[in-house]
Formats: structure tokens, C-alpha cells, sequence
């Protein structure tokens, strides 16, 4: 845990020094949760929004994209249940003066019960090594048993306690758990509390209740109002989904682990439209789809986990996350859920205006069920530093840091390097990117030694370079090194957009989804 936190620290540093993240604000100190994406940055998250929209929108003859906007008529909020619900139940260490939201404390203490049953199988595993049956283990194992127990229990009163709005009793459920604070190490905690995440503020010139609107707390509702714009206007059949990527904000309690949890931050969601009882199973076909995308990623696939949730929101019948092995431990990364008709019945009643599908086979008309599938794009893009960021030690002592980022989604897809500044390495090497720059993006380098050029490649993830030398001047060849291997090849220069298409293109992503 200790290095996985010190991997946070050294993310955030390579972050800034190489212009991937700025803290907001820097130089007026900074403003709590909010930072800026530099000019890598903005790369790689414009290809994970890329990869993201191919993958939902392009890929699917029955998915279309939308942009709505930020600002949306007020009561879409009350309609949604946000101004009502939208609430975090908060606490605050009476010593520390440190405040947290109860959920997540007991959420981690349940993880640091799992991490114990994970442990204790591992022991299994090496005592009993090729004889092991982990399932027939953790059905039997007395230390498996008794922790999955207190999981269970945990887990049902914190349901209980939830679905009551028992605040009281989400206190006591943290005392007797005897969860304390990370900073103070006490015990001593205030009444629990609910804080509505919702940002407000005030349109036109009049103050007043009448003019206050919200900043989106998520793009979902904007496809909602539109979902009989869109269907009727693109002649969609159900089933089918609306997508879009767009900023959403929230007034988070706490704020502390770097773009994981933002107060304003970017969404892709998708709504997928359903007849009314084939949702479990849409639910079930996109959990699939999900997980494909993330896994073609290849950032290791014991990094992904499925949490089935334990309570379900208001408008659900079945919800799940996908969890991420982000530094910080597993967390939420994608949220895929069941919504029923919940968000159409209820803009139907606040609007006055039927939202509902013309089924031309039955002659019928019903209000859709959707099944939702809604990922942060910032925390997509923390999981793949994650994943990618590495201190490595070489064969000859040296060490370097690579970025091992997925070449479809690195920031540059080749640098382009004349091996001196002269003899026409230089200008051989212009020509060669004024080639390439339609298709790929190019970071062209001929300052330093060759090595430290390298280096500087590797540390933002490029996973190709070029070097123009002498001999390229005489029969067009250049070697390309792989940032992963490490290793080069001369090549031919007429084969190299091909080679580059193959192994950076979204092909190397889309071919098997
Ligand atoms: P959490 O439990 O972590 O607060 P949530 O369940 O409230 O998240 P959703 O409402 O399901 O999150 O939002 C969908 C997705 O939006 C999340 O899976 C996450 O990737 C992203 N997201 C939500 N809140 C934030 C935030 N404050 N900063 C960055 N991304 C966020």
C-alpha cells in the first residue's frame, strides 16, 4: 500500500514535469479539486474519447452521439431526483477536523476485510501449491468463512441503515466498527449529515428563486430530455443508445487523490433504449461490451474487477461498477446500470409531455427501459498512467521511466529524430514528417545525444522512433527503435506509415469488439 501511494506521488510529479497535468490555478496556490490538462494531456484524452466514441457510437449502427449543454432547465433536477437526493452522508473527525463521507469509510474498511481473505488464500496457495482448490477453500477455510461473514453482515446493516436514511445508525455502524480517522487515529466523530453535491448558481439578471439553475452533475439527463428528439429525428428502432462525452460537476466532500475525484470533470456516457423487460438481459450484454473495451486496453487484466452494488439507487434494478487496481487500491471506474423507466416516467410527469416509443409491429406505444453504461473519462485516464507508468532498471545499471501507454492512445505516435543537426539529417528528416503528419501525430526532436532523446520519448510514452542517419541519406533506410523493448531495426522508409498504421492504429483496439 505504502509504494502504491508513493506511485500516486511519482504519477502526479511525471504528470506535471512532463505537461500532461497542471494543478489548477498553480500560480494563485491552486483551487482544491480541479486541475488542468497540459499538452500531452490533452492528447491522450482526446484519444481515450476517440477510442470510447468508435467504440459506442461508430461501431454500432443503432448508437448515435449528441453534445447537450452544461446549463439545463431546473426542474430536469427536481425530475431526475438530484435536488431532492443527490446527497453524500458526510462526517467529521471531531480531532482531526479532517471530513469524510461515511460511505467510503465503510466502504474501505469492507476492502481491508477483503484484503485479509485474499491473504489468507494466498498462504493456501503456497502451503498446499499444485494440490490447491481455491473454491473448495474459501468455502471451508474457518478465516475465509468468519471474514466473508462480517463482509455480509457489514454490508446488510450498511444497506438497512442507507435505505432508512438512518443516519444515526450509519454513525453507530462506523463506532462499532471502530473505523478511525487516518490522520488523528481517534475515534471521536460528529452526527452524520447529507450534503447535496449540486452546484448552483444563477441565471439572467434577476435573482431569485425562479432563476436559479444547477451545472450538470452528469451528461445523463441531457439525453433523457432529448430522447424523442433524437428518435424520431434519426428514424432510430429500439433497441438503441444516445451517447456523449461532456463535463459534469459535483461538490465533492472529499477531494484528495488527484483526478480520481474531481469537482469538475468529464463523462462518456451512453443510454440504451430498451423494450420493457429485456433490460436484465441488455444489462447483462453490455457488462460484457464494457469489459472487452477495457480489457483490449491491455494494462494486465487482474486490474479489472467487477462490485455488484449493495444498494441500489432509486431508478435501479441492477447496477454494477467496473473497479480498477488504481494506486489508491480498487475503485470505481465505470458505472453500468439498470435504470428502468425511471428517468422518462418521471420527465413525462414534470414536463407534461409524453416521452414514450411507437412500436409499428404490436401498435403499441411504452416508455423505454435503459440500461446506461457511464465512464469517467478522467479516471480512465488515471487508470492508464497507472498501468503504464514504469521505473525501470536496465541491463547496464542505468534506469528510465517509460510510459507504457497503449500506442493507439499515446500522445505521439512517433518521434522523428535526425541523428547530428547537420550534414541534411535535419532536413531529410522534415520530409520525412511532412510525410507523416497527415496520419499520425509527430514529435520531431534533434536536440542532445541521441540517448537522452530517447529517454525523453519513452518518459511520454511514444512508442516509436525514428532515426534518420548518414546511411539514410544514401538508400532511404531508417532505424525505428519499439519504446518497450527497446530494441531496433533499419527498415525500409517506404514501409514505415504502413508499419505505423498497423501498430498504432484503432484497428489494434476495435478488431476483436
Ligand atoms: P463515486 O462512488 O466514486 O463517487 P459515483 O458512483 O457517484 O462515483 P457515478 O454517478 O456512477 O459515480 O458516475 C459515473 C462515473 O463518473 C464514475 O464511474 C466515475 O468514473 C465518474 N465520476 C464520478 N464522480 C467523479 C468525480 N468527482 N471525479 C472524476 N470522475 C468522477
Amino acid at each position: 500500500m505504502e509504494q502504491q501511494q508513493d506511485l500516486l506521488k511519482d504519477i502526479i510529479s511525471h504528470s506535471k514535469e512532463y505537461g500532461f497535468i497542471f494543478p489548477s490555478s498553480e500560480i494563485y496556490d491552486g483551487l482544491a479539486a480541479t486541475y488542468d490538462y497540459g499538452q500531452l494531456g490533452v492528447e491522450l484524452k482526446n484519444n481515450i474519447k476517440t477510442y470510447w466514441w468508435k467504440a459506442m457510437v461508430q461501431m454500432h449502427t443503432n448508437i448515435v452521439g449528441i453534445d447537450s449543454s452544461i446549463f439545463m432547465h431546473p426542474t430536469i433536477w427536481k425530475a431526475s431526483g438530484h435536488v431532492d437526493a443527490f446527497n453524500d452522508p458526510l462526517i467529521d473527525n471531531k480531532d482531526s477536523k479532517k471530513r469524510y463521507r461515511a460511505d467510503v469509510l465503510i466502504e474501505e474498511h469492507i476492502e481491508k476485510i477483503k484484503v485479509k481473505i485474499e491473504k489468507e488464500v494466498d498462504k493456501g496457495k503456497l502451503k498446499f501449491g499444485e494440490a490447491f482448490n481455491e473454491v473448495e477453500f474459501r468455502q471451508t477455510n474457518p478465516n475465509v468463512l468468519r471474514n466473508a461473514t462480517k463482509i455480509t453482515d457489514i454490508e446488510s446493516r450498511f444497506k438497512e441503515t442507507l435505505s432508512n436514511d438512518d443516519l444515526e445508525g450509519v454513525r453507530q455502524l462506523i463506532i462499532d466498527l471502530e473505523i478511525a480517522c487516518p490522520i488523528s487515529g481517534t475515534k471521536n466523530w460528529t452526527d452524520v449529515r447529507q450534503f447535496n453535491l449540486m452546484f448552483s448558481t444563477e441565471m439572467g439578471s434577476v435573482a431569485g428563486e425562479a432563476s436559479t439553475i444547477y451545472l450538470r452533475p452528469e451528461t445523463a439527463q441531457g439525453i433523457f430530455v432529448n430522447f424523442l428528439n433524437v428518435q424520431k429525428s434519426g428514424r432510430m428502432k429500439i433497441p438503441f443508445g444516445i451517447a456523449q462525452i461532456g463535463k459534469a460537476f459535483r461538490n465533492e466532500i472529499v477531494a484528495r487523490q488527484f483526478i480520481f475525484r474531481m469537482r469538475e470533470f468529464e463523462q462518456m456516457e451512453m443510454q440504451f433504449f430498451v423494450e420493457p423487460g429485456e433490460e436484465i438481459a441488455w444489462y447483462n450484454n453490455w457488462k460484457i461490451a464494457r469489459e472487452k473495451w477495457h480489457k483490449a486496453l491491455n494494462l494486465g487484466d487482474a486490474n479489472y474487477r467487477f462490485h455488484d452494488h449493495v444498494k441500489l439507487a432509486h431508478y435501479a434494478n441492477a447496477a454494477c461498477d467496473i473497479e480498477f487496481n488504481f494506486p489508491m487500491g480498487f475503485k470505481e471506474l465505470e458505472g453500468i446500470h439498470s435504470r428502468t423507466d425511471f428517468d422518462l416516467k418521471q420527465h413525462e410527469t414534470f414536463s407534461g409531455k409524453k416521452l414514450q416509443y411507437f412500436d409499428t409491429n404490436t401498435n403499441k406505444s411504452y416508455v423505454p427501459y435503459v440500461v446506461e453504461t457511464s465512464l469517467g473519462l478522467d479516471r480512465m485516464f488515471l487508470s492508464i498512467l497507472s498501468a503504464s507508468y514504469k521505473n525501470e532498471t536496465l541491463e547496464d545499471g542505468s534506469s528510465r521511466i517509460v510510459l507504457t501507454i497503449p500506442p493507439a492512445l499515446a500522445p505521439y505516435k512517433v518521434a522523428i529524430l535526425p541523428l547530428l543537426k547537420k550534414d541534411g539529417l535535419p532536413e531529410k528528416s522534415r520530409e520525412i514528417m511532412k510525410e507523416l503528419q497527415f496520419d499520425f501525430s509527430i514529435q520531431y526532436d534533434e536536440k542532445d545525444s541521441i540517448g537522452k532523446r530517447y529517454r525523453r520519448q519513452d518518459a511520454i510514452g511514444t512508442p516509436y522512433a525514428i532515426t534518420i542517419d548518414h546511411q539514410s541519406l544514401e538508400d532511404n533506410t531508417v532505424t525505428i527503435r519499439d519504446r518497450d523493448t527497446m530494441e531496433q531495426e533499419r527498415v525500409d522508409l517506404s514501409t514505415i506509415r504502413n508499419f505505423l498504421l498497423e501498430k498504432t492504429g484503432w484497428n489494434s483496439l476495435l478488431l476483436n469488439q
